[in-house]
């Protein structure tokens, strides 16, 4: 493609997100629309946050597990906040074979229900409790909105925990504790900073007694959910008996918790990253983390691409993923291309000058079109040959730490606060990011903002910077600090 023609995210950052998904191998589009097929290249990436997240689930005494797909039409009618809130996506099946079913089955669009229904058997005595299990699964949503990879489509893979408490205060802690894990992952893994904070009360989760949730800017000033836990407290137990004695003999319902992130974070790890010249993954979680381009003439081949297998088996000492780009038919220009736009964090060139003086060349992935004029980045760096297996890991770290400090500083920049409706109005108006103001908790004036502007209450955040007396749209008393944003 020329340069003139090229799909840039400053550009189109709607179009360039579904040209690079494909581009980069991160997914394809299923016959079935909404859905798509996870690529390699994306699921390894998935796999990265399975095992980060495993460790965190287990020091919390979490337990991996796996429920039915399906689930009976009365089981996931039993709660009935619930089912209301889901009942325009669930897909049924009504047919087994060529026999109609006496009793539809639900795909589930979430596993509250079939959960519950065996928890009611687990839980007997306060000693059955805490009682933790999480699944990593596949949930079907029937969408009818335009679907984007990752972001929003009928079928996504995510991680639920649903876990059952003897008292409300630990429940409370379970919900407070998850919350800060996905803080801890967002950020130290995905390098994407995040808001944590509480949901108003008419966008809860559907039975909850109360929904936390982060929050991600994305440089296009619109806000994505990263993940979300909620107290359910015993709407659900109350429903579905899951009952103990307590130390008085005495039969008490659980005090419940669930909570969940899916796929859709990768969509915010590409839109968050990304360039115009593709992908930029941060080192923690690239499947590809270093990527090895040998540049030779004929006469100098052998000696270049031993060499460039010697470095890779170091590196792989070092547990990296390392590749070695060993295509005959392509020019090294296009294999640098190449691995930039699927954000490999660092290339290594090796050519008859690096093998003559014993040395590498190692070049960040380049961040030209992200931040002007610092030409330290795509900067080419010669590393002798004995400090490759320091230097690699420490420049990696950096560029980890890097890529957070550019989106957390991104983060400030598209972060007002208004005092007045006027003030609001001209931040909400650009759409550049989140406005923080005051609120006086009726629902009608978060609506009267989303007819108005498409900017709607995000989150009422844990951290506010101040504190406002009056609500933005009518003046009436604030309850409540909030953050309105435009939001995918
Ligand atoms: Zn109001």
């Amino acid at each position: 493609m020329s340069k003139k023609n090229k799909i840039t995210k400053t550009g189109n950052m709607s179009q360039w997100y579904s040209y690079i998904i494909q581009q980069a191998e991160m997914a394809d589009y299923s016959p079935v629309g909404g859905c798509i097929v996870m690529l390699p290249y994306a699921t390894k990436i998935w796999e990265y946050i399975h095992q980060y997240h495993n460790i965190n689930l287990k020091k919390r005494s979490v337990e991996n597990t796996n429920y039915p797909l399906l689930i009976p039409q009365s089981l996931l009618e039993k709660e009935q906040e619930h089912i209301a809130g889901f009942s325009a996506e669930v897909a049924w099946v009504t047919k087994g074979g060529n026999e109609e079913l006496s009793e539809k089955l639900a795909i589930r669009p979430t596993s509250e229900t079939i959960m519950y229904h065996f928890f009611a058997k687990f839980i007997q005595s306060y000693t059955d409790m805490p009682l933790k299990h999480n699944q990593w699964c596949n949930v079907l949503r029937w969408e009818q909105t335009v679907t984007k990879p990752f972001i929003r489509g009928k079928e996504f893979w995510w991680t639920e925990t649903h876990t059952c408490h003897a008292s409300k205060k630990e429940a409370q802690t379970e919900v407070k504790e998850a919350l800060n894990d996905y803080v801890d992952m967002c950020e130290n893994l995905l390098a994407i900073p995040v808001i944590p904070g509480k949901k108003p009360d008419h966008d809860k989760f559907p039975g909850a007694d109360y929904t936390t949730a982060i929050e991600a800017m994305m440089p296009d000033g619109k806000s994505l959910q990263m993940g979300t836990s909620h107290l359910l407290g015993q709407h659900f137990s109350k429903m579905f008996d899951i009952a103990f004695q307590d130390k008085n003999e005495k039969k008490q319902f659980a005090y419940q918790t669930s909570y969940g992130f899916s796929t859709r974070i990768l969509g915010g790890l590409i839109l968050a990253h990304g360039d115009d010249d593709g992908l930029i993954i941060p080192p923690k979680i690239a499947p590809i983390p270093v990527a090895i381009v040998p540049v030779y003439k004929t006469e100098s081949k052998n000696k270049v691409v031993s060499k460039a297998k010697k470095i890779k088996e170091s590196l792989e000492k070092l547990n990296l993923d390392v590749v070695i780009d060993l295509d005959e038919d392509k020019s090294p220009g296009y294999k640098f291309s190449k691995w930039e736009q699927k954000g490999v964090p660092l290339r290594i060139e090796i050519g008859g000058q690096e093998v003559e003086n014993n040395s590498i060349c190692a070049v960040r992935r380049n961040w030209k079109t992200r931040i002007k004029n610092n030409p330290d980045l795509g900067k080419k760096e010669i590393i002798p040959d004995k400090d490759v297996e320091k230097q690699i890991p420490k420049m990696l770290d950096e560029i980890q730490n890097e890529l957070f400090d550019f989106a957390k500083k991104d983060l400030e920049k598209r972060y007002s606060i208004a005092k007045t409706r006027e003030g609001f109005d001209s931040i909400i108006k650009e759409g550049n990011g989140y406005c923080e103001t005051g609120w006086c908790g009726d629902e009608k004036c978060d609506e009267e903002i989303k007819e108005k502007t498409a900017a709607r209450i995000v989150l009422i955040p844990n951290n506010p910077k101040q504190k406002y007396a009056k609500c933005i749209v009518y003046g009436k008393p604030s309850k409540e600090t909030v953050l309105f944003s435009r939001k995918y």
